[in-house]
C-alpha cells in the first residue's frame, strides 16, 4: 500500500516538468499534482548559469520559473531536495528518497541531463569545475576570482559562454577544444570562425585542433592543462564544458524503452513505451514527422514546449509535438545568436548578409531543403526558416533568393 495518492506525478524539477505543471492547471486539470525534484531550488531557468547569473547580473529570483508563492497558489505540490528513486509502472507507485511511497494515475519523466564527465589524469584536483546548476556557477565565480588564468575545456556553446562571462568578470581565459574553430560541430566552420573572432577580439585565447591529455597540479590544486600535442597551458582554475548526457537512470530502472540517441523513446505525443507515462525535455527522444524519425534536442525552448505538449496529452487532448526546435546563445553582451532546426548534418551552407559586418543568417541545406538556420542580428529570417523547415519546401533552385539579403523570403 502506498502512503498516499496523486493524480499526476512529475519526476524531475527542471523546466520541462515545471511548464508541464503550469499547463496542466492552465488547461483545467483539477486533480492533485506532485512535482519532485532533487535540486535544492524550485524549478529555474538553466541558461543564466553560464550567462547573467554567472556574471553576477542576475539573482536566483531572476532565474526562477515562477516565484515561490505561485506553486501554492496553483495547488501544485513542490517537493525539492527529493529524488524519485523508483517507478513501479505496473502498480503505478513511486518510491521517493524520503522513503515515502506515492501512487499515481499518470506520470511525466523529465529528469534532464547531467554533464559529460571526463576521465583523464588529474581531473580530481581542486579548482576543476563542471557547470550544470546554479550552485556550480556560484562556485566557479568564487573560485576563479584572483586566478592568473582560467582554462575552459570545450569550444561549444557552454564553453564559449563561460569563457565570455568570465572575461566580463575580469578573468583571463584560454579555451582548449578538439574542433579547429569554436562551435564547429553544431554550426559549421563558417559560423564558428565568426564566433571565434568575436572571442579573440576580447582577448580570449583559443587553442583549437587539440585534445586534453591531463591536468597537473601542485599536489592539491590544478596549475596546468597539458594537451595531447604537448602544449602546457597555465591554469589557476578550469571549467569543463564537454557536453551533456541524458539522465535516464530512473527511466531505465522503470523499464521504459530507450532510443538510439540515448533518450527515452516516445511517440509524437511524447508518450513513452508505457501508457499514461510521458517524457519531456532533454531526455525525450520523440517521433517527429517533420524530421522523418526520432529526434532528441537539449534546448531550453524544446524543454519548455515539451512541457506544454505533455500536459495537453496528460489531459487526453491527443496532440503531436510539432514545433521546430529553437536555440539561443549569448557571448557576454558582445554577440547573440539564434538557431532553428535540429540539423546536425547538412550538405550546403548559404550566407544571407555579411559575416564581416556581423549581421547575417546562415542557411543549412540538405537534399535541396532547409534543415536549419542560424541568425546573428537577423531574427526575422528565422520565421521564414521555421516555415520552410516545417513545410519541407524544395529551395534547390532558389538559393539565390536565400543569399540575397534584399530579397523577400515570403516569396519562397
Ligand atoms: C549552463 C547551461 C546553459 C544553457 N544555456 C542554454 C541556452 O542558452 N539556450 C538553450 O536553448 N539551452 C540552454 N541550455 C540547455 C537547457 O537549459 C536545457 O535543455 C533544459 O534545462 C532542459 O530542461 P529539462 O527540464 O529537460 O532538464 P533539466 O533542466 O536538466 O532538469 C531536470 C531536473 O530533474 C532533476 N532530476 C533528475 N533525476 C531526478 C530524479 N530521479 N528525481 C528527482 N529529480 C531528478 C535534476 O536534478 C534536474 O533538476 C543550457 C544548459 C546549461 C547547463
Amino acid at each position: 500500500m502506498a502512503d498516499r495518492h496523486v493524480e499526476v506525478l512529475l519526476a524531475g524539477g527542471g523546466l520541462a516538468a515545471a511548464n508541464c505543471a503550469r499547463w496542466l492547471r492552465e488547461e483545467g486539470a483539477e486533480g492533485s499534482i506532485l512535482l519532485v525534484g532533487r535540486e535544492p531550488h524550485p524549478p529555474y531557468n538553466r541558461p543564466p548559469c553560464s550567462k547573467g547569473y554567472l556574471q553576477g547580473k542576475e539573482s536566483l529570483q531572476d532565474t526562477l520559473f515562477r516565484p515561490d508563492e505561485w506553486w501554492e497558489e496553483q495547488s501544485i505540490e513542490l517537493q525539492t531536495r527529493t529524488s524519485v528513486l523508483k517507478l513501479d509502472l505496473e502498480d503505478r507507485v513511486a518510491v521517493l528518497s524520503t522513503q515515502e511511497e506515492v501512487s499515481f494515475d499518470q506520470a511525466l519523466v523529465a529528469t534532464g541531463s547531467n554533464v559529460r564527465l571526463l576521465r583523464v589524469e588529474g581531473v580530481g584536483l581542486e579548482g576543476i569545475h563542471y557547470l550544470r546548476a546554479l550552485g556550480n556557477a556560484d562556485t566557479i565565480r568564487a573560485d576563479t576570482k584572483g586566478r592568473e588564468r582560467v582554462v575552459v575545456v570545450g569550444g561549444s556553446y557552454i564553453g564559449t559562454e563561460v569563457a565570455a562571462s568570465l572575461t566580463l568578470l575580469g578573468r583571463r581565459v584560454t579555451i582548449l577544444m578538439q574542433e579547429d574553430v569554436t562551435h564547429e560541430r553544431s554550426f559549421g566552420a563558417q559560423a564558428g570562425r565568426y564566433f571565434q573572432s568575436v572571442l579573440e577580439e576580447h582577448d580570449i585565447e583559443v587553442v583549437g585542433g587539440d585534445g586534453l591529455a591531463r591536468f597537473e597540479g601542485d599536489g592539491e590544486r590544478v596549475t596546468k592543462v597539458v594537451t595531447e600535442r604537448g602544449r602546457e597551458l597555465p591554469a589557476g582554475a578550469v571549467v569543463i564544458g564537454a557536453g551533456a548526457v541524458p539522465d535516464t537512470m530512473l527511466a531505465k530502472q522503470a523499464g521504459l524503452a530507450l532510443g538510439e540517441r540515448g533518450g527515452v523513446l516516445c511517440d509524437s505525443r511524447l508518450q513513452t513505451s508505457c501508457e499514461g507515462v510521458y517524457a519531456a525535455g532533454d531526455i525525450c527522444e520523440y517521433e517527429s514527422k517533420m524530421h522523418g524519425g526520432p529526434i532528441r534536442v537539449e534546448h531550453w525552448d524544446v524543454a519548455f514546449n515539451h512541457g506544454k505538449t505533455a500536459a495537453l496529452n496528460l489531459l487526453g487532448r491527443d496532440v503531436p509535438h510539432e514545433e521546430v526546435p529553437y536555440f539561443f546563445s549569448d557571448l557576454a553582451d558582445w554577440c547573440s545568436f539564434e538557431y532553428v532546426g535540429p540539423a546536425l548534418e547538412w550538405e550546403e551552407e548559404v550566407v544571407r548578409g555579411s559575416l564581416e559586418e556581423g549581421e547575417f543568417s546562415l542557411w543549412y541545406l540538405g537534399g535541396g531543403r532547409v534543415k536549419a538556420a542560424l541568425s546573428v542580428g537577423r531574427s526575422d529570417d528565422l520565421e521564414h526558416a521555421r516555415r520552410l523547415i516545417a513545410a519541407g519546401t524544395d529551395v534547390k533552385a532558389r538559393t539565390g533568393v536565400l543569399a540575397d539579403p534584399q530579397s523577400d523570403l515570403s516569396d519562397l
